[in-house]
């Protein structure tokens, strides 16, 4: 921000009370046209944190990208404390083909952060997007969702053991935080570590707009931006219950040891109790069936949607619950 209060970046700037719609250029294609991400800047009349909120950097994971332009553009945002940074569509080649990765050598954009300027073209392009509009945040929220076939429950994945990550994850007001690092390259761990506490939002699968996970995760940005004071008389939300799990806690995907055809008795955000059957793993004739069971006591948080397997792929994603928390998740799940 300069001292006018003013969002500036390569070649631009927006002032206080001013909102921008920006076609920015990151590449250019085969034939030399720009590639363009989409990015919105709304410069609040009041000042307070500058706030970024990303989405689809793999491609294909459309939920955060109706998160964001619903932000940007059906909020009413004229008390707005602050700037928010809005990026829909991070990834824009993934976007176009509808896939994970950036279809240039299948390079993960979200490995490819904080990105270079002399580089490869993923980090170039990452590195356009992290100098102008990451880098000049006070803190972030990338939204994802599970890989292709897979579905998760919303979820926040952040590193508690960094104080200002700990605020917004739980502000976020998830049920379930996932405390990590984030690996190196991610966006989350790449601008936390260079000075922009970033969470990452799982929700849901690939493809889809789901609606309910959405206004959930809408939910969650309106408690973060009460928490930091961006928007006035909204509450910090509460979730009925939370649970962080920590590297000592058990947290794995299940993996089936047989081929075949899926068949799932559990749905995302599911409690399971130990030895109680997860799914069964059937063949076409259906009389050679395997009963997957689980581990330990555990929450679903992801969970197979593509009811096919080779031996060696996940089926769920189950992390343990601590003994008070699986109580409270029980009497949760009975009520509903
Ligand atoms: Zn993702």
């Amino acid at each position: 921000m300069s001292a006018d209060g003013a969002f500036t970046y390569n070649g631009g700037k927006v002032s206080p009370g001013e909102t921008q719609n920006i076609r920015y250029g990151i590449s250019e294609t085969y034939l030399g046209d720009p590639v363009r991400i989409p990015v919105t800047i709304i410069n609040g009349d009041r000042t307070g944190p500058t706030v970024f909120l990303s989405a689809a950097a793999h491609g294909d994971e459309l939920n955060g990208i109706e998160v964001v332009r619903e932000v940007a553009f059906d909020w009413d945002l004229s008390t707005l404390a602050g700037t928010l940074v809005c990026l829909p569509v991070l990834n824009v080649p993934g976007f176009l083909t509808q896939q994970r990765y950036l279809p240039i050598y299948d390079r993960d954009l979200n490995r490819s952060f904080p990105g270079a300027p002399d580089s490869t073209s993923a980090k170039r392009m990452a590195h356009e997007i992290f100098e102008n509009f990451i880098s000049p945040c006070d803190f972030g929220l990338d939204f994802h969702t599970s890989t292709r076939g897979r579905t998760n429950m919303l979820h926040v994945r952040a590193d508690m053991a960094h104080e200002d990550c700990h605020r917004l994850a739980k502000a976020f007001g998830t049920n379930v935080i996932i405390d990590s690092e984030g690996s190196s390259g991610t966006l989350r761990g790449e601008a936390t570590s260079s000075g922009t506490p970033t969470i990452t939002v799982e929700m849901g699968e690939a493809h889809r707009f789901q609606r309910s996970l959405i206004d959930d995760a809408l939910a969650g940005v309106r408690s973060v931006f009460a928490e930091y004071g961006l928007e006035a008389d909204t509450p910090v939300r509460w979730p009925g219950w939370r649970t962080v799990i920590t590297d000592d806690k058990e947290k794995t995907w299940i993996r089936s040891d047989a081929g075949g055809i899926v068949d799932m008795h559990h749905e995302r955000g599911a409690l399971v109790h130990e030895g109680e059957r997860i799914c069964t793993i059937t063949n076409p004739f259906k009389d050679d069936n395997v009963p997957v069971r689980a581990p330990f006591t555990g929450l679903v948080v992801g969970v197979l949607e593509n009811p096919v397997v080779y031996p060696g792929n996940p089926l769920c994603h189950l992390v343990e619950l601590g003994e008070e928390t699986r109580r409270v998740v029980e009497r949760s799940q009975s009520r509903t």
